[in-house]
């Protein structure tokens, strides 16, 4: 090989090494994937490199080895970089984002295999399209942490909208086929909903509301309509009874003299006349005497009728009044519901929150011990769950007549919501309020259930607190949660005290 052959090699080699280098380079890059025109190029370069060696099989191995071995060291160093690019990527993103990873794929409903397998890519060094791989799962964890997030913001907010219906439902007291709808509407609250059945039963529930004031207002609007119609027949008759009343008045006074005027003719007749004259001056106001008693018995018969009137009048004045009676008494019950839960007919939060008030009040006045209590079932959700809801249903309501039995007169105890109970003891000083809260607590664990022939034991947390000094109820009812809350964790079936 001579000299120019050499130099045009080298030129050559040169040209195809920087070729290479871009074209691996455009390899090498973890991100773009290499488009087909990149490949060609590296096809053809490879080409090229094996032409120009293979063609000059008679080439020294020197001529040829300081080319080749350059190229090939390039190459080596741009592997080499390329790995390191790697590894320097993986180490950045580190074991805790691949925990992390491992985590949220955990998480996520994608299917196990494919996880398992992503995740081996990922944690694979050596692995091909790493780089769009991470940036795969860049995007994946993106969009798992946004789905996740408003997942769970989203079951939360299910459950809390679900409690919130559900405590909505108990405080509507409408009757009639409104009611049964309700209950249906109840036990389906209940149960874990799709964010789009609870919207439904949300609308359904509105819709229900309207229908159940309708009827309620068609029903007063009927009672309202019937103590019109019948005030204005009372004031019919009252007036037509005036009028006769006025015109009977007149024609007694008329009659009256009319009578008086015969009368007195008739004495002066008497004293006038001789008795022939006499008699027949008599007859004549006989007769006229005779037609004004006539005329009264009829006036007498327009009395009856009146006074007949008058009767009927006072019956329709009294059946009013009895009618006005039982509305009022419909209202008050209304009322009184208000304040009472459906389910377990103890008072209800709104019966809670009034008692409270007063309470309250008195605590400030008088500065004797009050304590609040928070009460909440054990793993209720597994009755329900196990037994069916009704079974729940039936728990509820001997549970709050457990507890309503276990307490004093004086105290008192409310459905706080769903499996929760409130109780205000009073004049209890701390030394003496384990036993009562106790008592509480052993009353409902004897409680002798059986389920589908099973015996169950039902248990309750107690969290309790007195009010302190500079407490409002809310701070003191939020001591008595809290307190709850430590007694759930402490493992349930106990009561802590604040
Ligand atoms: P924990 O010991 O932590 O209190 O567990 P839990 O299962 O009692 O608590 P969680 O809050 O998970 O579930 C409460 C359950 O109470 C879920 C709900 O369906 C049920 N529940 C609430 N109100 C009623 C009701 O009126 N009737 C019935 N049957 N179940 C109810
Ligand atoms: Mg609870
Ligand atoms: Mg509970």
């Amino acid at each position: 090989m001579n000299n120019l052959d050499d130099k045009l090699m080298l030129q050559e080699l040169t040209s195809v090494i920087t070729r290479l280098e871009s074209v691996l380079s455009g390899l090498s890059q973890p991100a773009i994937d290499p488009d087909e025109q990149t490949k060609a190029a590296a096809l053809s370069l490879v080409s090229q490199w094996q032409k120009l060696f293979n063609g000059k099989s008679g080439a020294t191995p020197s001529a040829a080895t300081s080319p080749q071995l350059a190229a090939e060291l390039e190459l080596q160093l741009l592997r080499l970089q390329n790995s390191h690019d790697k590894l320097a990527r993986l180490q950045q993103l580190g074991s805790q984002k691949l925990r992390l990873a491992a985590s949220l794929l955990q998480q996520s409903d994608a299917n196990p295999a494919d996880s398992a397998e992503l995740l081996t890519l990922l944690s694979n060094g050596e692995a091909s399209h790493q780089g769009q791989l991470w940036q795969l799962l860049d995007y994946y964890q993106q969009a798992l942490d946004s789905l996740l997030s408003k997942k769970q913001q989203c079951e939360a907010q299910q459950h809390q909208l679900s409690s919130r219906l559900q405590q909505l439902v108990e405080e509507l007291h409408f009757s009639g086929p409104v009611a049964i709808e309700l209950t249906k509407i109840r036990s389906q609250l209940l149960q874990p909903l799709a964010p789009e059945e609870l919207a439904s039963l949300c609308l359904r529930l509105i819709d229900l509301t309207i229908e159940g004031l309708r009827f309620e207002r068609k029903n007063t609007k009927q009672f309202l309509t019937k103590i019109h119609t019948d005030l204005d027949a009372a004031h019919q008759y009252a007036a037509i009874t005036l009028s006769e009343e006025q015109s009977l008045c007149d024609a007694r006074a008329h009659h009256g003299q009319h009578i008086a005027g015969e009368l007195r003719a008739i004495g002066e007749h008497l004293f006038s006349q001789d008795n022939e004259q006499l008699k027949a001056d008599i007859a004549v106001r006989m007769r006229s005497i005779n037609h004004i008693l006539v005329q009264n018995e009829r006036l007498h018969e327009r009395e009856q009728t009146l006074l007949q009137r008058m009767v009927e009048m006072e019956q329709q004045i009294s059946d009013l009044k009895q009618e006005a009676g039982h509305f009022q008494q419909q209202l008050s019950t209304q009322n009184d519901k208000l304040f009472v839960d459906g389910l377990t007919k103890i008072y209800n939060r709104a019966g809670m929150d009034q008692r409270l008030e007063v309470e309250y009040r008195q605590w400030l006045r008088d500065d004797k011990p009050l304590c609040i209590a928070m009460l909440d079932i054990d793993y209720f959700k597994d009755i329900n769950d196990k037994y069916g809801h009704l079974a729940g249903d039936k728990a509820l309501r001997l549970i709050a007549k457990t507890l309503q039995k276990s307490l004093r007169e004086s105290d008192f105890v409310a459905r706080f919501g769903g499996e929760e109970f409130v109780v205000l003891l009073n004049n209890v000083s701390q030394d003496n309020l384990e036993k009562p809260l106790q008592k509480l607590r052993e009353q409902v664990k004897n409680i002798p259930f059986r389920f589908k022939e099973e015996p169950v034991t039902i248990t309750i947390s107690l969290g309790a607190t007195l009010f302190k000094q500079g407490d409002s109820i809310h701070s003191a009812l939020e001591r008595a949660d809290q307190a709850l809350y430590r007694a759930k964790h402490a493992g349930r079936d106990q009561i802590v005290m604040d």
